[in-house]
């Protein structure tokens, strides 16, 4: 089994794939048109911001195969060098604050409740979450969090984590030749990138071995990520590829 998830970002402060490629949700919609024609569910983690500000839009996406999931209420209102330094070193992660935290998620699960939905799933940004994370979430009726790294899903304290085990798009490939724009240290350092086919030659790699093994491939590929770097050509060869595999939404899963 596969679960396909993206994370679905609002306006990024000096973001260049948002400055290169436009709108995450209208790439969102361009990506689940794809999986689409591909027979493929997945599961989209959104800002919560993006439920309150851009309710029409997201609507559209839930005409599509597609459960979503929270994604931190605004990317923690802004993350820079010195407070992430700060963060990490007073609370152990970048999501700051228990209460900052509690916030955040509750002020998130309530723009999922405007819209009539239920936040089954969550991944934090950035994957900035530590224990306390969890705990608040599970308090929120969150049953499944996509952050912690590990070969397969595993239950604790009543939460099902369900780690990508599968190399991630964003900050594995190389984005065609060398630019002032992809050079931003923060996005796009370019040391030790690969190019996008060997990429998906190692996803492919993964996930025939995972079935191989029956295990389940959790995958996370951005649609901004697809959308900057080729306008979803390879997207669209990816999904091909999966194709012949089933797939389901994160909250489906049963441990
Ligand atoms: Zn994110």
């Amino acid at each position: 089994m596969i679960f396909i998830t993206g994370d679905v970002h609002a306006k990024i402060k000096d973001n260049w794939e948002q400055e290169a490629a436009g709108s995450e949700l209208d790439n969102s919609l361009k990506y689940l048109e794809i999986l689409k024609k591909n027979n493929l569910a997945a599961t989209l983690f959104l800002n919560g911001i993006l439920l309150d500000k851009e309710t029409e839009k997201v609507k559209e996406l839930l005409k599509y195969n597609v459960e979503i999931g929270g994604h931190t209420y605004n990317n923690f209102d802004g993350m820079n060098i010195i407070k992430s330094y700060i963060y990490r070193k007073r609370y152990g992660c970048i999501y700051g604050s228990e209460s900052y935290q509690k916030k955040d998620i509750e002020k998130t699960k309530k723009a999922f409740e405007s819209i009539g939905l239920k936040m089954n799933s969550w991944r934090t940004h950035a994957f900035g979450s530590n224990e306390k994370t969890f705990i608040i979430l599970k308090e929120n009726g969150v049953k499944y969090v996509s952050d912690l790294f590990d070969e397969k899903p595993f239950l604790k304290n009543e939460i099902i984590h369900m780690p990508i085990n599968i190399p991630v798009d964003q900050n594995t490939i190389a984005y065609g030749n060398l630019k002032p724009e992809n050079r931003n240290p923060f996005a796009s350092c370019t040391k030790g990138r690969i190019k996008p086919q060997e990429w998906f030659e190692i996803l492919k790699q993964r996930v025939e071995e995972n079935e191989k093994k029956k295990t389940n491939s959790i995958i996370l590929i951005h649609p901004e990520t697809m959308a900057a770097l080729d306008n979803f050509e390879l997207f669209k060869k990816i999904t091909k590829f999966l194709s012949k595999y089933k797939s389901s939404k994160i909250s489906e899963f049963k441990l």
